[in-house]
């Protein structure tokens, strides 16, 4: 007899992705919860990307201001600047699942 279970996200009732689930507070509420229902949630989102605004308007500031200052704008900061956001938004998300993962 398997006497085996698998834990089901407390939101979705659904299995997590390779069978992982993360302790985390959604809505106010502490639940075991998928990584599915994780990134439907607007609070998780909106902190992140309020952690990429501040962190990342940092690092532009650190690593082109002085040219954007100088009145230039090179191609390249065409794909810099999207980079320079996107990283501490994944960095921030990826903090919230490693140290909510169970
Ligand atoms: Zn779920």
């Amino acid at each position: 007899m398997d006497t085996s279970t698998v834990l089901t996200c407390e939101r979705c009732r659904r299995p997590g992705v390779n069978g992982t689930l993360y302790q985390m507070q959604l809505d106010g509420v502490d639940l075991l919860c998928c990584i599915r229902c994780i990134f439907k949630n607007r609070a998780v989102i909106f902190r992140s990307v309020k952690i990429a605004l501040v962190v990342g308007t940092i690092l532009f500031a650190f690593n082109q201001g002085d040219i954007v200052l100088r009145g230039e704008f090179p191609s390249a900061l065409i794909w810099k600047i999207p980079l320079t956001y996107i990283t501490p938004f994944l960095v921030s998300i990826w903090g919230a699942l490693s140290s909510a993962k169970r």
